[in-house]
């Protein structure tokens, strides 16, 4: 979490700083900071709160420098208050740094330079990182770029920071491990950020900077070093992301824009991939180890939050159609214990944002213990891409809302795809039924567009319930991890308490919980549990639960039990999640905004979880 940016050329540095750090809001929003260097002069600008706020403070006051940082913060280390924003000055003001990550030993650092009369204004990582560079740089009297090169061995955590320094007011250094960051290469300037959405309008070439690389950048070279000082190659790469993909484009929240993109945003996802005419399937992505996953005893799937939503889907698909056991892990838990993984495991890692450090460090445990890591991510070139063997990207274009939603919906679709190739080639699947869900899954974006034609319908049961202090979502066998992702998403953006649970098991502790007071959501399709699901629903009105029921189109039964229904249009059990999600998505969004929330920034939120 947090966003950095960073800019050295002949352009005026902070209203490219600004609107980066606007690009890079979706990070963190406890606080935005820029520091400008004019005249061998630090300049600090920062406030508590959001960029806006940053705005309104500078109104003018700065400086027409062209080089600068900028951070918005999503705290770890101290309150989200004006001293602890970004940047951060060392000791005697003469570096200034901006960082992503945590450094784990900044306490014992802090006290050892307290006991040698340091003193600290902040309750940052941070402020102790950079005043331990300015130490190392007076005792050894070192240069900047060699105090920041011990500093980074000496330092254990995760990183990225950038740093400018008045005794070298055209340069920039810059480093990286286990956060992001990406160097864009402009014409006579180059940018520095957590993403390439703040570089995209200025240049489509970047380097990806590998962990523990350093960077030193002046006014017209970069160089690019490890920490035993040995140049490196940098790999240039191009961006294709367009960008009007990163603006809201009439919608009124990120969200609500990414959620009615589903239709295509899931058809980007099969494009060039799934062919229904020929029956081909082709993942390009996933070549070399195809073998070794039709092979594979076991899959473990390692994710987090929505994305460990689409692993438990992806868990009874590959169970089902590939008859290979399958454990579904939360990445921030696999990685603490010993997990017992054998010489050619499949460890599928699934993060929209490639960068999420828990499944990051899942997928290095996993790769040292002899398992074969495949990704599925979105944003291209990001950490886990990179890391794993080989993988399928989602192809759903930038995710800025915080709440996931597009990336979820095509989440469940490259699974799809990976678990009928895999069907094929074990022969776990007969031709006609592969060929009836090729031709479903290929009907799924526009059966999408018609779920989302229910908006109106879901906006006025929203307004009914958006007093409710509580809610149960219910769902069976692949509506199940729709019922947890229902209540995740309702929680991340309404602060409405709600939990996710197998129908089955409300009778088992949370039927405790209803009465007339809780409205109770229940996915009800026309499935193979449908009757089972239809019991839980008569169980629920016995003791006066308000129901709020998900229906396959043209269902005349529940119609007659539950408060309310919503109908979608009918698909395959597995594909189901696809189109039953969508009615949550936006009642989630709705409750949201009558209750007053911020969708596209929901309190305390970040999307990009890079730190653990
Ligand atoms: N640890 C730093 C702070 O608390 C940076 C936090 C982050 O990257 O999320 O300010």
């Amino acid at each position: 979490m947090c966003g950095i940016v960073a800019y050295i050329g002949a352009k005026d540095a902070y209203p490219i700083l600004l609107k980066g750090l606007h690009r890079l809001e979706y990070r963190g929003y406890d606080s935005a900071g820029i520091a400008l260097i004019d005249n061998a002069e630090i300049h600090v600008h920062k406030k508590a709160g959001k960029v806006k706020n940053l705005e309104r403070f500078v109104n003018g006051s700065e400086s027409g420098s062209t080089i600068g940082i900028g951070h918005t913060r999503w705290a770890t280390h101290g309150l989200p208050n004006d001293l602890n924003a970004h940047p951060h000055l060392s000791a005697n003001g003469s570096l200034v740094m901006i960082h992503n990550g945590i450094i784990e030993n900044y306490g014992s650092l802090k006290q050892d330079l307290i006991n040698r009369g340091y003193s600290f204004e902040s309750d940052t990582d941070t402020e102790v990182f950079i005043t331990f560079i300015e130490d190392i740089q007076k005792e050894g009297n070192h240069p900047l770029e060699d105090a920041f090169r011990i500093a980074l061995t000496k330092v254990i955590g995760a990183y990225a920071v950038v740093i400018m320094s008045t005794k070298e007011p055209r340069k920039l250094v810059a480093a990286r491990k286990g956060s992001p960051l990406v160097l864009g290469l402009g014409e006579g300037e180059f940018f520095l950020a957590s993403d390439a959405t703040p570089i995209v309008e200025y240049t489509n070439e970047v380097i990806y900077l590998k962990d523990e690389e350093i960077l030193i950048i002046n006014d017209d070279h970069y160089e690019i070093k490890n920490l035993d000082d040995v140049a490196q190659s940098p790999y240039i790469e191009t961006l294709d992301i367009e960008l009007e993909t990163l603006e809201k484009g009439g919608y009124k929240h990120f969200m609500l824009k990414e959620i009615f993109e589903q239709p295509n945003s899931i058809r980007d996802c099969m494009r060039g991939r799934l062919n229904v005419d020929t029956g081909e399937l082709v993942l390009g992505g996933i070549r070399e180890y195809a073998n070794a996953l039709a092979n594979a005893e076991r899959i473990v799937i390692v994710a987090c939050g929505t994305s460990w939503h689409a692993g438990l889907v992806a868990e009874y698909l590959f169970e089902d159609l590939c008859r290979i056991p399958v454990e579904v892990e939360y990445a921030s838990e696999f990685r603490y214990r010993n997990p017992v993984i054998n010489e050619g495991d499949i460890v599928i890692a699934i993060s929209q944002s490639g960068e999420t450090a828990d499944t990051l460090a899942a997928i290095e445990l996993a790769k040292n213990k002899g398992a074969i890591v495949l990704g599925v991510v979105n944003t291209v070139g990001s950490s886990i891409a990179r890391n794993s063997y080989e993988g399928a990207y989602l192809h759903a274009g930038p995710e800025i809302g915080v709440a996931s939603t597009k990336a979820f919906t095509a989440q469940l679709t490259v699974l799809t795809m990976i678990a009928l190739r895999l069907a094929a080639k074990k022969g776990t699947i007969t031709d006609t039924k592969y060929h009836e869900l090729l031709v479903e899954l290929d009907s799924i974006p526009d059966k999408v567009a018609l779920a989302l034609k229910l908006n109106d319908k879901i906006e006025t049961i929203s307004d009914l319930f958006k007093e409710a202090q509580n809610f149960l979502y219910l769902g069976r066998g692949y509506n199940f991890p729709v019922a947890l992702e229902g209540a995740l998403k309702l929680k991340e953006i309404s602060y409405v308490h709600a939990e996710g649970y197998p129908a089955a098991e409300m009778k088992h502790g949370p039927i405790a919980l209803i009465d007339e007071k809780m409205p109770v959501v229940v996915i009800a399709t026309r499935d193979s549990s449908y009757d089972k699901v239809v019991s839980n629903i008569q169980e629920v009105k016995a003791r006066k639960g308000v129901i709020i029921a998900i229906v396959t189109e043209g269902d005349e039964l529940i119609p007659t039990m539950a408060d309310f229904t919503i109908e979608i249009p009918a698909t395959h059990d597995y594909l189901m999640p696809l189109l039953s999600v969508i009615p949550l998505q936006l009642m989630s969004y709705h409750m949201a905004i009558m209750r007053g929330c911020n969708v596209d920034q929901p309190r305390n939120l970040a999307k990009s979880v890079t730190v653990e």
